[in-house]
Order: structure tokens, then sequence, then C-alpha cells
């Protein structure tokens, strides 16, 4: 027999803006179906309109496309199983809803939310759902075939409830948690139809998975215990099952679930549009998810899309939570960016220089970005802790002025300006060499001159090399800014 062609599907709900969980599920789906030369599947599960938020959609693809997921079949790309979007497929769902009354797996229920809250309000909130209590109230089960035919004659409001069975348990196979065994009558005889005649999420998601021949179900965990009531759909539809495997959560950093409010409070993105925003490339965000509940197998850490989908397996997916890092992420992007060409550096950089007003050549900018492109964390850095290099500062570090501006610096300094005024060749050699030749004659380290001078330059007392730096402002943008600050600074008296 041959293997069946890998088919994932990632199914997020517009219900919000995509966050970095929602995110790592799609990687994975994304990295399974790649691994295995299979097509990796976007449907739009909006059939909760209630909850719908009208940008979501377009956000999910934003992110997907920022993040280089892109999809085989979709709402975009269309595909052998459009429509893509649940709310565009609503008439598939009634004939199985109906099959399943017919075989007995499905019952209307006439049930009102007054009743249903009575119910938890005497027997506590997990008691009304279960299929037990269900069986106590107004529904096909308790009513004879003519009420309820009566009751559908009259259009009474209803449901359509899945029949759960009595005893026994539900028992499947989950790729990261092995077997799952859950006792039957702990599931609630779930809605399938609700009273506006749309499905619910698991009457549409099973329907769906099976007539878009899913192979694989790669979601979050907090979807695991949905899933008994999801195979008894599929057994009471003869369908078999797709893979499942359930990812384990992400913990916030201070422990517990890595939830919005969580993360507001440290200070974490939750969204991937945040992470944007925030100037994280979409390669160190992917390649830091990707070890957020997978691993290689190795000590290796750095990884492209193309790389993970040419090693990625399920069996490395570990099925403890994964602890949430910022400071990590900042690592991977770090890293990246060493990757990158100065040219996409230097892309990336133009809107914020354009933003702000600079006006300098792309030589310049080219130049800029070399000298410190080996130190930044993300490309922004170089717009906040590296803007001297395109604007004259105007403040200056407190620490290095204490640590820095002795009572010579302004002597120092003022003689250093004077000298490189003089250079006909403003190179890096040249600046170095004369500096060297000047604290020789004034009897003083080099430093005792080095560091007013980047002080003086960049208001700060770290950065790249000094005489680099300098020849990249050249010698009158230079010269401007050690007079400025020999005028600005007061004269210490050490
Ligand atoms: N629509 C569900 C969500 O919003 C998808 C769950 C699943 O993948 O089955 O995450």
């Amino acid at each position: 027999m041959s293997t069946p062609h890998v088919r994932v599907r990632f199914a997020p709900s517009p219900t919000g803006y995509f966050h970095i969980g929602g995110l790592r599920t799609a990687l994975y789906c994304f990295l399974l179906a790649r691994s295995a030369g299979g097509s990796f599947i976007l449907r739009i599960e909006d059939t909760d309109r209630g909850r719908f938020v009208a940008d979501a959609e377009q956000d999910i693809l934003d992110c997907l496309e920022w993040t280089g997921l892109c999809p085989n079949e979709g709402p975009v790309q269309g595909g052998p199983h459009a429509p893509y979007r649940q709310s565009e497929r609503s008439h598939l769902y009634r004939s199985y809803a109906d099959q399943l009354i017919a075989q007995g797996n499905a019952y209307y229920a006439f049930d009102t939310p007054g009743e249903l809250t009575a119910i938890r309000t005497s027997e506590g909130p997990a008691a009304a759902y279960t299929g037990a209590t269900m069986r106590t109230m107004r529904n096909a089960l308790t009513l004879t075939q003519s009420e309820v035919d009566d009751l559908l004659d009259q259009n009474t409001p209803h449901v359509i409830r899945l029949r759960t069975p009595d005893s026994g348990d539900i028992q499947f196979r989950d790729e990261i948690r092995t077997n799952v065994v859950v006792p039957a009558q702990s599931i609630d005889d779930q809605i399938l139809i609700k009273s506006d005649g749309m499905p619910t999420y698991h009457l549409a998601n099973v329907v769906d998975d099976h007539l878009m021949e899913v192979t694989h179900v790669v979601r979050g965990e907090e979807w695991l215990p949905s899933t008994p009531k999801h195979i008894l759909l599929y057994k009471a539809l003869g369908w078999e099952p797709p893979t499942m495997a359930h990812l384990p959560l992400i913990l916030s950093p201070a422990g517990g679930k890595l939830s919005k409010r969580h993360a507001t409070k440290l200070g974490i993105p939750v969204l991937v549009r945040e992470y944007r925003e925030a100037g994280y490339e979409p390669e160190a965000l992917i390649n830091y998810l990707a070890m957020l509940g997978w691993n290689p197998g190795s000590d290796r850490e750095l990884y492209t899309l193309q790389e993970l989908a040419g090693c990625f397996s399920l069996d490395r997916v570990g099925s403890s939570a994964a602890q949430f890092s910022i400071n990590k992420l900042d690592w991977f992007n770090t890293n990246h960016l060493r990757r990158f060409s100065k040219a996409r550096i230097q892309t990336q950089l133009q809107p914020g220089l354009t933003e702000l007003g600079v006006q300098v050549n792309e030589d310049y900018v080219k130049a800029a970005v070399n000298l410190v492109m080996d130190r930044i964390q993300r490309v922004s850095d170089i717009l906040t802790e590296y803007l001297y290099l395109f604007r004259a500062p105007t403040v200056y570090d407190e620490t290095g002025v204490r640590k820095r501006w002795k009572s010579d610096a302004p002597i120092l300094v003022a003689a250093y300006a004077e000298r490189i005024g003089k250079l006909t060749s403003f190179t890096d050699g040249a600046v170095e060499e004369v500096l060297r030749a000047l604290a020789k004659e004034k009897g003083v380290g080099a430093g005792r001159i080095i560091h007013p001078v980047r002080l003086a330059v960049s208001g700060t007392f770290k950065g790249p090399s000094l005489f680099s730096l300098l020849v990249l402002l050249g010698h009158e943008e230079c010269i401007r800014r050690m007079q400025r600050a020999i005028s600005a600074l007061p004269v210490p008296c050490d």
C-alpha cells in the first residue's frame, strides 16, 4: 500500500489578532507537511460569529506571509477543497448532523439557556453538560417522537447534540502523549448544530478534516479535551480519524500559561505583529519557536526555515510545557542578523531613517551598517543605541562623563581636533597615528584621549572602533562634535 500524501491543516479562528502560540502551531504544521513533502493547508474556522473579529483573518495571513509559512491551499491560494473558510461551507455540515440523528448518535435538544443555568446552579457548573444530566432535560431522549415532531413543526428553538456513550472509555493515540484514555461518562453531549443553524467548531472541524483529506491534526494542548468528542464523531460517521498531535503549552517565564495578561505584566509581547513592530526578524522568531517544544537531537540551535523543514519530526516534540524566554529570542535575533547581508539590513533601516528625517546617501548608510552590524540585537538598535551615526549627540552619558571626561579632557580633545583638521588623508590608520603621537607628546596613555573623544562624538562611552567611527563621520563633523562637547561639558576637577 502506498503512503497517503501528508496533508496538515492549520485551522485558526479569527477571534483576535494572531498570537505567538498560534504561530508555533502553524509552524509545526508547516514543518510536518514540508518534511514529508506534503501539503500545508490553511482553513479559517469562523463559525463562531459572536467572537468574530473583522481584521483578524488578514492579520493571520500577513503574519504567515511575513514568517514564510506559505500555505499550499487556503482562502487566498484556493485548492481542490475550496472554499477554505468555514462560513462559506455552512451548507455542508447539516447533512452530517442529520445522518448522526438518524443513526442515534445525535439528538434534538430543546432545553433553554435558563433551564441549563438552573441545573448548573443546583448541581455545580460541570454537571449541566454531562450526558447523564442532559438526558433528564427537554430533548429527543426524554420526549416522544411526536412531541419532538410537534416542537420542530412549531419552530421551537433547538440545538443538535452529540450523544455520548453511557459507559466505557474513549481511547486514541496522540503522537506526543501516546495513548489517551477518557471515560465516556466524563464527556458532555456537545452541541453540534447551534440554535441559529450554524455548526459548532466540533462538527465543522471533523467534517472539514475528513472532506479535506487531512492526514495530521497538530494543535495546541488546550484542544486535547475536545478530541474524544471528535473521535466519537469520526466513529459515528464511519471515518478514519487523522493522526493527532497536541503540542505542549507555552509557559510564561514567571510560571503558568503564557496568557496575554501574564505576558503584558512581564512586558513580553504576545501578538506576532508586536514582534514584527518591535523589530524582531521573522527567521529568528521562527527558529526560536521551533525550539520551543521541539529539539533537533543535537546541540545545534541555529536553523533556517528550510533547514528546519529538512529535519523536523513529531517524535522530537516533547510532552512537557516549554518556558518562553525573551532573552533567548534576542539571542536568536542577534545570531540571525549576523547571517544577513548588509544590503538587507540597509533596506530594513531605510524607512526608520526616513521617518527620522535623516538625509544621508546610500554609501554612508552602508558604511554605518557595516560598522555596527556585529554589535546589534535588532536592526532598530541602529536608530536608538547608534543614532549618533546619523545625528550629533545632544546629551552625554552621565556615567561616561563621570568616568571619562577628566580635567585634561577639554585640552586633549581640542588638540586632537586641531590635528585631525590638518589631515589630508582621513583614514583609520591616519587618525589613529595622530592620536597615538599626541598621547606620546603629552605623556598620557592613548586611552586618556580615546575615551573623551568617543564621548564627544557619540555621547556614550562604548561602541565600535573609534577610528573607524571618526572616518565614517568625516573630519568636519568630528571636529564640530568635539568642539561642541568641549563647550557643553563642564570642566571637571578630577
Ligand atoms: N479553530 C481552532 C482554533 O481556533 C482550531 C483547533 C484545531 O486545530 O482543531 O484554534
